[in-house]
């Protein structure tokens, strides 16, 4: 039975007030069931370590299931192609279409997804994303997690840690049952927030260089009963007006004109899903909110569903194919880009990104651009890499400074807001999770410090588990 056991009462140890019950140990504990969680805890179980992953909800996937956010973006490097105009491709973005750079625990996921009806694999006609059923995704997580034998405990929130000196060895958890504690070799922290970094005191960064702003945050929502036929219609007699996954304007400003939409970007942007009369929509921005504040959470749930009910109306109203179509779902919560980015032993940048830089300490790859959601109001500032490149993540990104025992994994890893905007998207987070689970397992079997694993084990591991780095006799 994967689900971590209640411990038996003659082996539960009262800790000290307010740390809680001594749940369990473990050699490497992940904090947060999202896309890096689910790599790292994989990877770690794979590299032979005792694995517990917990997850403040009911359910794992992180904002693939919690916020709706789909498709899985393109893990392929790019050939250019014009944006077309007057192409209803609701997948084409214009981002992938080379070879692809991610493999390991992102395929074995897709799949799983495929297999079970749950998601369409990446080609040509997907845009080289990967549009998927965020109620399959979290299903077949479970089953990712059952079959690597990771233990997991859900409905558990991470609210402070243990640490021996520099070194982190347990985390605190708030629960039903009363706070409890996980004590462990090595911890992940792929809360996306870098919590368990903060509450350690790693140092971090938040925002733009100058301001602090962050990305905005998006509440996604799903309509059902979409008639592709009649949408298809209206892009062929106004091909000026959509361009592959966004567009619009004529008709937002008409609404807009009649005061029937206050739309906080310039255009309405949608995707396909595995499902024909289905879309999932990505079109509500709330700016200047930061997701580790819990008022500006707030704020942001009450804005953002606000605007999902205009949006909703609009398009029952004004848009062809959408006059039946009814919002069947929406996030759990509010759809967070960017908070904490914690500073690691070295900090990726745009530069980086932009000249497809090589490290000989590479433990994942991407070939995702820029994008930048602006913080400010409304536009987006995508900038590619050359067709047919990829960058390289290195360890070192993983490794917060001042702190031991502990890896960052996912979107708060060590990098800049531009550099964030790039290996943020699910893929990336995901391989990057890989490789923070294979390092946690390597330095628990040995009883050293992540720090101190030599990055060509955890390489080796990688490659064995599957992962795609680029060859490793390549120069840097
Ligand atoms: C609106 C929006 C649209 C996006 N569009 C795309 C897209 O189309 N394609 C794409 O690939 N990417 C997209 N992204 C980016 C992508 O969703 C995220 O960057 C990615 O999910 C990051 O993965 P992660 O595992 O680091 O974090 P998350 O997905 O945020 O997962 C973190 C997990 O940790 C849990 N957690 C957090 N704090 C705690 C705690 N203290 N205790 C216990 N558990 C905790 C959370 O519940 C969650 O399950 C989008 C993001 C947003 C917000």
């Amino acid at each position: 039975m994967p689900v971590l056991r209640r411990p038996a009462h003659e082996r539960a140890v009262e800790l000290p007030p307010r740390q809680g019950l001594l749940a369990a140990e473990t050699d490497v504990l992940v904090v947060g069931g999202g896309p890096a969680g689910l790599g790292a805890a994989t990877g770690a179980a794979g590299g032979g370590a005792d694995v517990i992953l917990v997850e403040r909800y009911g359910f794992l996937g992180g904002n693939a299931t919690a916020a709706l956010v789909m498709p899985l973006m393109s893990f392929h490097t790019q050939r250019p192609r014009p944006e077309k105009e007057g192409s209803v491709d609701l997948l084409r973005t214009d981002h992938g279409r080379g070879e692809p750079v991610i493999a390991g625990v992102v395929s074995a996921l897709i799949e799983r997804l495929v297999k079970a009806g749950g998601a369409i694999p990446p080609s040509m006609k997907t845009g080289y994303t990967v549009p998927f059923d965020p109620e399959v995704f979290k299903a077949v997580t479970l089953d990712l997690l059952d079959d690597a034998g990771v233990h997991f405990l859900l409905h558990a929130f991470a609210s402070g840690v243990l640490k021996e000196g520099s070194r982190v060895d347990g985390v605190i958890f708030e629960t039903k049952s009363g706070p409890i504690v996980i004590r462990a070799r090595v911890v992940v922290d792929c809360t996306g927030d870098g919590d368990i970094a903060s509450y350690a005191g790693a140092p971090f960064e938040v925002g733009r260089h100058d301001d602090r702003l962050v990305q905005p945050m998006t509440l996604m929502f799903r309509m059902a009963e979409f008639e592709r036929a009649a949408f298809e219609g209206y892009v062929k007699a106004h091909p000026d007006q959509w361009r592959g996954v966004h567009g619009l304007w004529d008709l937002i400003k008409q609404a807009a004109a009649a005061g029937e939409l206050e739309l906080p970007r310039e255009d309405l942007l949608f995707f396909a899903t595995p499902h024909d009369r289905e879309v999932s929509v990505n079109s509500t921005r709330v700016t200047r909110v930061l997701g580790t504040d819990v008022w500006d959470l707030s704020h942001a749930e009450w804005q953002s569903r606000r605007q999902m009910r205009q949006i909703v109306a609009f398009f029952r109203r004004y848009v062809p194919g959408f006059k039946d179509a009814y919002c069947v779902q929406s996030g759990v919560n509010v759809g967070v880009r960017e908070t904490r980015r914690v500073l690691g032993d070295y900090q990726l940048t745009a530069d980086d990104i932009l000249t497809a830089r090589k490290f000989p300490d590479v433990i994942a790859r991407s070939a995702y651009p820029i994008d930048i959601h602006n913080p400010e109001g409304t536009g987006t500032y995508l900038k590619h890499l050359p067709p047919g490149e990829s960058y390289d993540i290195p360890m070192r990104c993983l490794l917060p400074r001042e702190v031991d025992g502990l890896l960052v994994a996912g979107r708060c890893i060590s990098g800049t807001h531009e550099a964030h905007s790039s290996y943020r998207v699910m893929p990336v987070s995901m391989a990057i999770g890989q490789a923070a689970g294979v390092c946690a397992a390597i330095a628990a079997e040995g009883d050293t410090l992540p720090r101190r694993v030599p990055v060509e084990a955890i390489q080796k591991e990688l490659l064995r588990q599957g992962a795609n780095l680029r060859e490793l006799g390549q120069p840097a």
